[in-house]
């Protein structure tokens, strides 16, 4: 699915239908604070075009894929984070609630993940 779903929450906020505390934008992406942030630093990076998740994004558009990580390194930086963390929630049980793929970059506190 690549095109604008009118029920798209993201495709709205990209659109600029909805507002969003845009902090970066490139010609493939768009990041925006979350509306409940998870840790100091939370923040959604989301390609313009719509995909339902990163797998789909990554196998149809490599190269956006890629430039969503880029663009967390660009947001977290510029945000004064030298370390973070990325995450993709896919599918419902996994806690995706938003079916337009986003990358979450969180920073400032630990997601007890590894060490
Ligand atoms: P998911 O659970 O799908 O991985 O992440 C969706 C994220 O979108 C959640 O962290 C949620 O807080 C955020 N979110 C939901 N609605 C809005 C909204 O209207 N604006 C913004 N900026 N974030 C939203
Ligand atoms: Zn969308």
């Amino acid at each position: 699915m690549t095109s604008p779903t009118a029920d798209c929450l993201f495709c709205k906020i990209v659109a600029g239908d909805i507002p969003g505390d845009i902090v970066h934008q490139t010609e493939q992406t768009v990041a925006f604070r979350d509306i409940n942030p998870k840790a100091p630093l939370h923040v959604l990076v989301v390609p313009r075009t719509h995909y339902a998740n990163a797998a789909e994004l990554a196998s149809a558009d490599p190269t956006t894929s890629a430039a969503l990580v880029t663009a967390a390194a660009e947001v977290a930086a510029a945000e004064g984070y030298d370390a973070y963390n990325l995450v993709y929630n896919t599918g419902a049980a996994a806690g995706q609630t938003v079916f337009h793929a986003h990358l979450h970059v969180l920073a400032g506190a630990s997601l007890g993940l590894a060490g």
